[in-house]
């Protein structure tokens, strides 16, 4: 889609810091990451967010799912990480193409001491 910066980046438009591509997905570190590893795994194919899945993506978004294992793994990611997809206004989503954030090796605020 024109306009759409993560579609840029999954053409190859705009430059990222790749982390994982294949013919479906792309994954590619955050400019202004909110962890030490901040991954975006987003679909190639434009989708504006989750309300916009349809039917005939499930075999896509089973792949994101599938696949996001194995990108948290080759980030070094074994001891454990987060998965956040902000959906519409509410949830203060800033890109409009589905996208999926891994973040991990956050310093723990909890348990205390
Ligand atoms: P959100 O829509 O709030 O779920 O988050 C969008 C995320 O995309 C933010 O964390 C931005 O830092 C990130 N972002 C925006 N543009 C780029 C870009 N060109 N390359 C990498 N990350 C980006
Ligand atoms: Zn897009």
């Amino acid at each position: 889609m024109a306009d759409c910066i993560f579609c840029m980046i999954g053409n190859h438009d705009i430059p990222s810091n790749v982390a994982y591509e294949d013919d479906q997905i792309i994954a590619f570190h955050d400019l202004e990451p909110q962890a030490p590893v901040h991954v975006l795994v987003i679909p190639k194919k434009h989708i504006t967010g989750l309300d916009d899945v349809k039917e005939e993506d499930k075999e896509l978004m089973g792949h994101i799912m599938f696949k996001i294992h194995e990108i948290a793994a080759d980030l070094g990611l074994e001891n454990g990480y987060r998965v956040v997809s902000n959906n519409g206004e509410d949830a203060f989503q800033t890109v409009k193409h589905l996208h999926f954030h891994i973040l991990g090796k956050r310093k723990m605020t909890w348990p205390p001491g």
